[in-house]
């Protein structure tokens, strides 16, 4: 598996404020920022607090709570974004097959115009 959960990876460091990031949305289960690369014109990063590597992590290890509170977390970025009518794609990496670069669970949120069609 990917465990265990390294506390140095990038994002543990922003939930931790020791890095900055561009916020837009925070609640007791997850945070939201902007990708310091971004790949769409709206291009948003939401991680829960809880530390988790994967999908499959969170699935098996967080509590119902704070699995609910990520995912409306999700749909209230979207909304926030203004891009729910136009449409948006989520993503989550997982490893390497996936290019996985930071070993904390991230939903990108990419918006903002067409996107491609989706490639594997
Ligand atoms: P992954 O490939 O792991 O799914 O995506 C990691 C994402 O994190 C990439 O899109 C990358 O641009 C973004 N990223 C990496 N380091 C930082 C950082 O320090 N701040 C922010 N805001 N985004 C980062």
């Amino acid at each position: 598996t990917l465990e265990p959960y390294d506390d140095d990876n990038i994002f543990a460091r922003i939930l931790r404020g020791e890095i900055p990031a561009k916020p837009v949305y925070e609640d007791d289960y997850a945070f939201a920022f902007h990708d310091i690369n971004p790949q769409a014109p709206t291009h948003v990063l939401v991680i829960p607090k809880g530390r988790y590597v994967s999908w499959a992590d969170f699935a098996a290890k967080a509590a119902d709570a704070e699995i609910a509170g990520f995912v409306r977390a999700v749909g209230a970025v979207a909304r926030e974004l203004g891009i729910e009518e136009t449409g948006y794609r989520l993503l989550a990496n997982a490893g390497p097959h996936s290019h996985q670069e930071v070993p904390h669970l991230h939903v990108h949120i990419f918006g903002g115009k067409k996107l491609g069609a989706m490639l594997v």
